[in-house]
């Protein structure tokens, strides 16, 4: 039985391990339908094909690595925690990471993830240099950004359907300590919010985490951060001579799956209103870790949305109307009381040359939901809000919208059914998720 990270459907899949290329390659001949799965952290059903899918954690090499730039070949499968864990000491880092380490550089591909520095780094596939895809007939295909340009495109944020991608070079950013100089803000709701970011658009990193439960004047009070790489001439006095001597991951766990009742207005309510109370405005030196990955501390931290799993609804707005959709979109919520635990919003810059990729010029909210049934009709009527104000839903976080809601908020889509027509005729690579959008 497998899902994704939401729990969210779960399906019995034939699985495969791939340990190459030559066993990719099989892998694709052996069958008529497949999906490639990297670290299974993207929260529906994207990594998910009953008769194979295909697990490319095990293709995990670096093959080469320059010290002087920063080039980085390696196999897709790569997990990105063991990338921190390699170059950090080094003093590199991922030129865009997600709000987890535990995806793979493919699924980084993939879903074209974007960090809290989107507004001003772009999404990965602006640092990927190159990838080598096999395609469905069984070749291996060198694709980068003046070579096989459409199916390089296609293929970032293509979520697995051009093919498997088996060794990737990107640029990784040099970096002076593995510190963070946090400046953290406390905005009293969304209107503060949208101005504490916007006024921090110099800023590295921006990310506000919104209770999505406060009402009325409170709508959308949020708790702003922003960082930056410490400087080595900045660093404290008794970190002076170890600048790259943070501490790792820590590695708390959920134990079980919460009962389904322990989610509810009350408990998210308490928790929210603990967690926005305990973060003091003002300046603060922070290792890597809890900056980036705060969520990372608590392995299985699904499992505290219970048996049934939950959806993740991540939504992108242009930018002119942000501000009106969120509001809508946080008073939906809040009527409902379905608590999120907490939401994140963050500012985009503008939308790579991808078909199917999702950051665009705008802002992004991420909201979760325990799976139950009202849990699907507000999502029904987030969804008009969404198209009423041309957002989009981001396909990495989903597992529910139906064919017409793709095309309204991806208007290039045909183009990226054209391309996969091209290189895949009958339909090999397939997902759930792509049957059920019909791409
Ligand atoms: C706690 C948490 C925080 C997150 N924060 C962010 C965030 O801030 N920004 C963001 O953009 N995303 C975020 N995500 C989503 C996550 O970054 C993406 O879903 C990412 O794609 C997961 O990578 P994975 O290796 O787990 O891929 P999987 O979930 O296994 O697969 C995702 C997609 O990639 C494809 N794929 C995987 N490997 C390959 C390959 N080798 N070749 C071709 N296709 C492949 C799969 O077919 C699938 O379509 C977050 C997820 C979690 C759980």
């Amino acid at each position: 039985m497998l899902s994704g990270w939401g729990r969210f459907p779960t399906v019995p899949c034939a699985i495969r391990k791939s340990r190459g290329e030559s066993d990719t390659v099989k892998a694709i001949m052996s069958t008529d339908s497949l999906i490639a799965r990297g670290a299974g952290r993207s929260y529906g059903d994207a990594a998910l094909n009953s008769q194979l899918t295909l697990l490319m954690e095990g293709s995990d090499r670096i093959l080469f690595f320059d010290d002087l730039t920063g080039r980085l070949t390696c196999e897709a499968g790569m997990l990105l925690a063991d990338i921190l864990d390699i170059f950090v000491p080094r003093g590199w880092f991922p030129p865009v990471t997600p709000g987890t380490q535990y995806v793979t550089v493919g699924g980084m591909i993939a879903s074209d993830v974007h960090g809290k520095n989107h507004h001003c780094a772009g999404s990965f596939g602006e640092h990927v240099e190159s990838f080598d895809l096999a395609v469905t007939g069984g070749q291996i295909i060198h694709c980068a950004p003046d070579e096989n340009i459409d199916l390089f495109n296609a293929t970032i944020g293509g979520m697995g359907l051009t093919g498997v991608i088996l060794r990737v070079t990107f640029q990784l950013l040099r970096i002076e300590t593995d510190l963070i100089l946090q400046e953290t803000v406390r905005a009293k709701n969304l209107k503060e919010a949208f101005d504490t970011l916007e006024s921090s658009l110099t800023a590295t990193y921006s990310v506000a985490w919104i209770d999505s439960l406060a009402r009325g004047d409170g709508l959308g009070r949020s708790v702003v951060f922003t960082g930056e790489h410490l400087a080595a001439a900045d660093l404290p006095k008794e970190r002076a001579s170890a600048p790259f001597a943070s501490n790792g991951r820590t590695g708390r766990k959920v134990p079980f799956d919460f009962p389904t009742m322990a989610l509810n207005r009350f408990t998210v309510t308490a928790f929210n209103a603990i967690y926005f109370g305990s973060r003091k405005p003002g300046r603060s030196v922070v290792g890597y870790q809890p900056y980036f990955y705060p969520l990372d501390s608590l392995s299985d931290w699904n499992r505290i949305y219970g048996h049934a799993g939950f959806v993740q609804y991540q939504v992108a707005f242009p930018r002119d109307s942000s501000q009106e959709a969120i509001t809508s979109i946080l008073r939906r919520v809040s009527d409902y009381g379905l608590g999120s635990f907490l939401s994140v919003l963050k500012l985009c810059g503008p939308q790579r040359n991808s078909p199917l990729s999702f950051p665009r010029e705008g802002y992004t909210l991420a909201l979760d939901f325990p799976v139950r049934a009202q849990t699907f009709s507000m999502l029904l009527e987030l969804d008009r809000i969404v198209d009423d104000f041309q957002g989009r839903l981001y396909l990495a976080k989903d597992a529910r919208m139906g064919a017409r809601m793709l095309e309204r908020g991806y208007p290039r889509v045909s183009e990226f059914a054209s391309l996969r027509q091209r290189f895949d005729p009958d339909r090999k690579m397939r997902s759930l998720l792509s049957d059920r959008l019909g791409i």
